[in-house]
């Protein structure tokens, strides 16, 4: 099985984009084993769009069910808008809007004890030593070392000066931080990789790493480019069963 997820981020500004956007992948990904497809549109569009096929996540969530929290949104408002996963650590989170560790662990479990699948972002700010990347991952996903509760996560491995840049990650670069996680995890996770992916570089990631999918962040709004991915993801996925 092949991820492919969509990060739409604070994009498109309007309904009716969006609408025009979610229900052209709708009908033109045909849903199948293979591939497993979904979108993480802003939180305002998430009621309008629905379909079998493509599931939904969300951006964002906080850690509290209701109550006095002005301006957030809880994991119950995801379930009930229908989203299967929700990013959590997202790097524009992390270093646009300030969030910590602390937060991060707190809307993890607050995903995983709502029937949420967390999509946890994590990598490198800049392109330093591996031996620099090494701290800073484990720093940023301590809390899977520390606990075993957290085995539904889901990984998204998103090197910083990747994301929106065109400057796609290495394969060896994946690679060393693929085999890091397995040496450090108990647990073995699954792991989608993100960072400037296209439909011209996810066949050599998908076959040069041992990799469950992508976070495609800008691709995922042009539609042709996103159907060409998980066009690509399905042509991968079965000649492995060959
Ligand atoms: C992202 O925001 O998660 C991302 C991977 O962005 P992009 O594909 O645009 O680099």
């Amino acid at each position: 099985m092949v991820y492919i997820f969509g990060n739409w981020k604070c994009n498109p500004t309007n309904l009716k984009k969006a609408k025009e956007i979610f229900y052209t992948i709708e009908k033109n990904f045909k849903g199948n084993k293979k591939v497993h497809v979904a979108v993480f549109p802003p939180f305002v569009f998430l009621n309008s769009l629905n379909s079998e096929k493509v599931k939904k996540g969300a951006q964002d969530v906080f850690w509290e069910k209701q109550g006095a929290f002005t301006g957030e949104i809880s994991p119950l408002m995801l379930k009930d808008a229908g989203c299967k996963y929700c990013l959590v650590g997202h790097s524009e989170r992390r270093y646009i809007i300030g969030e910590n560790n602390e937060i991060i662990e707190k809307k993890l479990r607050s995903c995983l004890e709502n029937k949420i699948v967390p999509i946890l972002c994590f990598g490198e700010r800049e392109k330093v030593s591996f031996g620099k990347v090494k701290i800073e991952i484990k720093e940023q996903l301590k809390f899977l070392i520390n606990y075993k509760s957290f085995k539904n996560v889901i990984l998204a491995y998103e090197p910083v000066f990747s994301i929106g840049t065109g400057l796609v990650c290495d394969t060896s670069h994946i690679n060393d931080v693929l085999n890091f996680l397995k040496n450090e995890l108990n647990i073995k996770y699954k792991v989608l990789y993100g960072g400037s992916l296209n439909s011209k570089n996810c066949q050599e990631i998908l076959e040069k790493c041992d990799i469950n999918g992508f976070l495609v962040g800008g691709a995922s709004l042009k539609t042709r480019e996103f159907l060409k991915i998980i066009e690509i993801a399905e042509k991968y996925a079965k000649s492995k069963e060959k």
